[in-house]
């Protein structure tokens, strides 16, 4: 491959990628964390799936007419001729690893996690990256509005643990193959008499994929979807009987919702329960959550009848609201000790003691190039590090060491375990 780099070129990360930087990047691991935490609570268990898949696979269950397919995948052929894409969601390869995995065995209902990076080719917004990183769940084997409700109430209790507050929860039902064809031809009938007032991409989409016109958020094509027939009044009593229950259950719960009859979500396999929930705090672009039952995909991947249901979060706008409303900052652990010294014997004594002091959980960093005590204390205290230990030949031969306490301005002189417990009893949280 020629490279059309000439030595005056600067490289840049690409458009809608970031760089997540030492500070942040501790933030990021530790609210990953507390995701786990917090799904542990639930009894739902972590699943690392590849970052690349056969692209059929996004082709076969997200659809074909989605946006995510049919523009957003990073798709290319591998040296083997293989259809490969990089990751553009969660559910798809977790459908795919259960049955590979035969996960069907499992006792059901099988509850699974993920939290990976993935990949869309989309115009990068506030929130919105061409690579980002998602939470989802995914509840196998059971067709109970009590799923449902749980999945929601794992949502709650995941935003609640990032100390969100002001969260509204969106709720609607999409039907089933039974009730849905039904619902589809009406809508498209109101749609092809209203055809005039939409934009060309809803015109586009009223044959190919008539319910993602509904949640269009172009004004033009929002008034004209106000007066759109509701898919709640055209369910069949199954899917009416679900929905009800859903929400009965989630009023028990005092969890707040509001129907939303426009509300569809944009991937083909969905079924039923559909939600979405946003922070009031983000603006107009504040979904921050979204998901729904999956009833036929498992099957239609190649696996038994399974009904299933799930939800996926993007942790970047997340991230963001945490940051502007400092809702919860999580405290990284920092270097304790400077070892200053003066090169030669007195470097290599201080690699050694450095090695004590960690092996016990102290964290330490060495003066690796031997510049002395006034260098030390510069770096030292720039860097904000509370101590600053010093070892000189005097120290060597006596292994009474001086150790300055940089906060309080004051110094003594004393041996490896006495310097242990000093610092250990003013950071017990070490
Ligand atoms: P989706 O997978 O489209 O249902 O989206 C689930 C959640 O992931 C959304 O509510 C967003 O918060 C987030 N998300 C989706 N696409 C992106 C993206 N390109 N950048 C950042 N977050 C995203």
């Amino acid at each position: 491959m020629n490279s059309p780099y000439n030595g005056f070129m600067k490289f840049t990360r690409l458009i809608g990628t970031k760089d997540i930087l030492p500070g942040e990047s501790y933030q990021w691991i530790a609210l990953q964390n507390r995701l786990r935490e917090a799904s542990a609570h639930f009894g739902y268990r972590e699943i690392i799936t590849p970052m690349i898949e056969m692209t059929h696979l996004f082709i076969h269950s997200v659809g074909d007419v989605t946006d995510i397919v049919s523009k957003e995948m990073y798709h290319f052929r591998d040296k083997g001729d293989r259809e490969i894409t990089l990751k553009p969601e969660g559910t798809s390869s977790v459908v795919r690893a259960y049955l590979e995995n035969h996960l069907t065995d499992w006792t059901k209902p099988v509850k699974l996690y993920y939290l990976d990076r993935y990949f869309r080719y989309e115009k990068p917004q506030k929130g919105r990256y061409r690579e980002f990183h998602q939470y989802g769940a995914e509840c196998f084997g059971s067709e109970s509005p009590a799923v449902d409700t749980e999945m929601i109430q794992l949502a709650f209790h995941l935003l609640q643990c990032m100390g969100m507050k002001e969260l509204v929860l969106q709720l609607n039902s999409i039907g089933c193959p039974a009730c849905r064809p039904r619902y589809r031809e009406i809508l498209v009938s109101f749609l092809t008499a209203h055809e005039l007032a939409l934009c060309p991409e809803c015109r586009n989409r009223t044959d190919k994929n008539p319910l993602r016109v509904l949640d269009c958020k172009k004004e033009t094509c929002q008034k004209v979807l106000a007066e759109a027939p509701a898919i709640v009044e055209y369910l069949c009593s199954d899917c009416a009987v679900h929905f009800l229950t859903l929400q009965k259950y989630l009023q028990a719960l005092s969890l707040p919702f509001q129907c939303n009859p426009r509300l569809v979500r944009g991937f083909d396999y969905y079924n039923r329960t559909v939600f979405e929930i946003s922070s009031t705090s983000l603006g107009s672009q504040s979904a921050l959550l979204g998901g729904g039952r999956y009833d036929y995909l498992v099957e239609m991947l190649g696996g038994p009848s399974t009904p299933a249901v799930g939800f996926a979060m993007g942790l970047e706008r997340a991230m963001m609201i945490i940051q502007e409303t400092n809702s919860i900052l999580f405290h990284e652990p920092s270097t304790k000790i400077w070892i200053a010294n003066f090169g030669g014997e007195t470097l290599h004594e201080s690699l050694t003691v450095a090695d004590s002091l960690r092996r016990v959980d102290v964290n330490t960093e060495v003066d690796l190039e031997g510049k002395g005590i006034k260098k030390s204390l510069e770096i030292a205290l720039k860097k904000e590090i509370p101590y600053l230990l010093i070892i000189g030949e005097d120290e060597i031969k006596s292994q009474q060491y001086t150790l300055k306490d940089l906060q309080l301005k004051s110094q003594q002189t004393m041996g490896l375990s006495d310097i242990i417990h000093t610092v250990k009893a003013r950071y017990a949280s070490l």
